[in-house]
């Protein structure tokens, strides 16, 4: 696994505990409903084909899910994606920059 896809999943990881604590789900951990769509986003991106060739990963990520989970990143992204920008400015260096573009 390369240093590309780890980011990505370090990002991931961070953006769905904000999007659960911001939408206050739950006390600390994460709810069973944000576990699931993360532990969902982990496998796509651990069985993408393309991993460290693609450029944006961010689109061919969003293509790959299923409608259900797509909507439910998506609106991860929106929700988050502002709040990244002031606490993890580095982060967004990755592909979810494109992710909020797409
Ligand atoms: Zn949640």
């Amino acid at each position: 696994m390369g240093g590309r896809i780890k980011r990505e999943l370090k990002t991931l990881e961070t953006m769905v505990h904000m999007y659960c604590q911001s939408e206050r789900h739950a006390d600390g951990a994460l709810c069973d409903e944000c576990a699931e769509l993360l532990r969902y986003a982990v496998r796509r991106l651990e069985s993408c084909r393309f991993k460290e060739k693609k450029k944006i990963c961010g689109k061919c990520t969003v293509h790959c899910y299923k409608t259900e989970y797509r909507q439910r990143i998506r609106l991860v992204m929106r929700t988050v994606g502002p709040k990244m920008l002031y606490r993890h400015p580095v982060m967004l260096l990755g592909h979810a920059v494109d992710m909020l573009r797409y």
